[in-house]
């Protein structure tokens, strides 16, 4: 089964692949999550990343579709994966249908968490604040002034793969303001359609 979990950032999408994975046994592929082990490992790739990435702007589509070509062609994604936070571009869109293409594989479906904007930048604080009261690291961009630039970029060259991937008959919209159980019960529900189909 392959993947696509779409939304803007606080969407839940990461709470929801990583119940996907516990369920399916199938891999969370977070550009998110790599581009962060790169800033911290202090690669080549980090260290271009960091400064976009604290500013709440999108690294180039370059970096990032080499990061999830090199990816999927693990072994463990073999059976599947669900992509989370990729892709956020249309060319990084296209890029993943060549990826897919070349090893003759196909999407099974687009999962778009619909949530209400005015809720997103409280979500993010919080997130921020249980990770400072755990002792863990908090996030750069996990504060209201970086999020504003993250939710610009989304509507500005993210939220247009949803028309793409409506074209293609493949978005399915879950409601990501129901409770986390609720939302990780709509998708349940369509990953069962599309392992029928
Ligand atoms: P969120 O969805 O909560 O904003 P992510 O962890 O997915 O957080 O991404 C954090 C940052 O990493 C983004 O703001 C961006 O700078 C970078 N990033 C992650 N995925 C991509 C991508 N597919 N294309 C470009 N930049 C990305």
């Amino acid at each position: 089964m392959r993947l696509i979990l779409l939304g803007p950032p606080g969407a839940g999408k990461g709470t929801q692949a990583q119940r996907l994975v516990e369920t399916h046994g199938i891999p969370q592929l977070s550009t998110g999550d790599m581009l962060r082990a790169a800033v911290s490992a202090g690669t080549a790739v980090g260290l271009r990343a960091k400064a976009v990435m604290d500013a709440g702007e999108l690294v180039s589509d370059a970096i990032v579709n080499a990061i999830v070509a090199e990816r999927i062609g693990e072994s463990d994604c073999a059976s599947g994966f669900i992509l989370d936070g990729y892709p956020r571009t249309l060319a990084q869109a296209d890029a993943v249908e060549a990826m897919l293409a070349e090893r003759g594989l196909k999407l099974d479906a687009v999962i778009e968490l619909v949530v209400d904007d005015k809720a997103l930048v409280g979500r993010i604080i919080k997130r921020a604040d249980a990770a400072r009261a755990a002792g863990q690291p908090v996030r750069k961009d996990d504060n209201a002034e970086v999020f504003e630039e993250r939710l610009r970029e989304y509507y500005k060259k993210t939220s247009p793969l949803i028309g793409y991937y409506h074209a293609k008959g493949k978005l399915v919209g879950v409601d990501g303001m129901a409770d986390m159980d609720s939302v990780t019960a709509q998708i349940e529900t369509i990953v069962k359609q599309v392992a029928k189909s």
